[in-house]
């Protein structure tokens, strides 16, 4: 039986973007916008970068979110992206 509910891209490149929370970097870039983790609400950065990950297929969650998520998605896989 197969659950759908991400469109395919989510599997090619798919993935967390990981936003750094704000209690961890309470001074943001001038280029970070505060937002708030879809998943659980707290606050994090939304840096330049996400709304490109975003497009490629990926969620945009907090550090700790994306981490959680990440460990249980792809444990193998990991490319560097900066
Ligand atoms: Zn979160």
């Amino acid at each position: 039986m197969e659950v759908r509910i991400w469109p395919r891209s989510m599997e090619e490149k798919g993935g967390y973007a990981m936003m750094p929370m704000k209690k961890n970097v309470p001074v943001g870039h001038d280029d970070w916008e505060l937002t708030t983790c879809p998943e659980c609400g707290c606050e994090c950065w939304k840096t330049p970068l996400l709304p490109i990950v975003i497009r490629q297929g990926a969620a945009a969650l907090c550090t700790e979110c994306a981490m959680r998520k990440g460990m249980a998605v792809n444990s193998a896989k990991s490319k560097s992206g900066g």
